[in-house]
């Protein structure tokens, strides 16, 4: 199967009935373009920039960063590469002397909460990602927002970034897009108070089951409940991908159900027609995306999201992917 999959490679997804789907890679560090470029994938469509951070005692400067980031873009020959903010905390902490591990992880001064609460270390890093954004197609991405103030907040400072910037003469994509995660019910649920201020939307699948459910996603004691397509969460990605389409902006899906192929025509039903996935899971996506119709997927899934009964809806995804449409 896996020998078959590989005849995909370069074709385009699209469905039976015409629709062009973009399917991108997560990376952590920029040797894994290589595994991207062997599949064919569109482009990054998540780069958890955090991954140079780890395990070491002193951060990456500004130079290093901007290395790291410029290698990506250049690598992607002119693909779109969204390059998400350091998402610290959790289950990634810092081997630094400062860093301290909160009360609770998931739920402390994780990812931008991180970011804003270390100024310079954020407007280093928006510099790195602003000049590398004159040597490719980059989009920068903030990690769980959680509501309008603190986007407010982050935008002040990637503005302060801007200006060091041609202070210094260094150059920058001045259209530089610029998008959120959603992956806390809270910034879903306000999401038209957030989307006149950003360009893009990419929703975290994985923190926003955790959030949704109070499921912590590490922890295995809890792992059966722990469930992407429980109702509310299903509901909360419909939400956010029909209320971002209808302020027509464009959004993706970044989490691990992105790459479930056994997912592909519910998220297309829903309206998705962005994912971001593990390079391994572009094939196989992408051959669901090519027998699949949208018409029909839509009429699914818009069943699927008015069932509340967990077995049912199980049952009605397996009903989607039996059909060859
Ligand atoms: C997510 O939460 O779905 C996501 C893509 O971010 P991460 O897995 O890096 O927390
Ligand atoms: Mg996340």
């Amino acid at each position: 199967h896996q020998a078959s999959l590989g005849n995909l490679v370069h074709q385009r997804a699209k469905t039976l009935d015409d629709w062009e789907i973009k399917l991108l890679a997560n990376i952590e560090l920029p040797s894994d373009v290589a595994a991207l470029k062997e599949v064919g994938a569109d482009g990054v469509g998540l780069f958890r920039s955090e991954f140079l951070f780890l395990n070491r005692r002193q951060l990456p400067d500004e130079e290093e960063q901007l290395t790291a980031y410029k290698t990506v873009a250049e690598g992607l020959l002119g693909k779109s590469v969204t390059i998400r903010t350091l998402d610290i905390g959790a289950d990634k902490g810092l081997d630094t002397d400062e860093y301290v591990t909160p009360l609770n992880p998931a739920l402390g001064l994780r990812a931008i909460r991180y970011s804003l609460a270390h100024p310079d270390m954020f407007l280093t890093q928006l510099r790195a990602i602003l000049r590398a954004s004159a040597f490719g197609s980059i989009k920068l991405l903030l990690p769980m927002i959680s509501g309008l103030d603190e986007l407010q907040q982050a935008l002040e400072l990637l503005g302060q970034a801007r200006a060091q910037l041609k202070e210094r003469k260094q150059a920058y994509d001045p259209d530089l897009p610029v998008g959120i995660m959603i992956e806390i019910p809270s910034s879903a649920l306000i999401l038209p108070a957030l989307l006149p201020l950003i360009d893009f939307v990419s929703i975290g699948t994985n923190d926003l089951t955790q959030y949704t459910l109070a499921v912590d996603r590490g922890d295995a004691e809890v792992g059966h409940l722990y469930n992407e397509t429980h109702p509310a969460v299903l509901q909360l990605i419909a939400h956010v991908i029909d209320t971002t389409h209808k302020a027509k902006k464009k959004v993706s899906v970044c989490g691990e159900m992105a790459g479930n192929a056994k997912l592909t025509r519910l998220f297309l039903g829903m309206g998705l027609r962005e994912f971001s996935m593990q390079a391994s899971q572009v094939l196989s996506v992408k051959e669901r995306v090519l027998l699949a119709s949208i018409k029909k997927s839509r009429k699914k899934a818009n069943e699927i999201l008015n069932l509340f009964e967990q077995s049912k809806i199980n049952a009605k995804i397996k009903e989607l992917n039996q059909k060859t449409h």
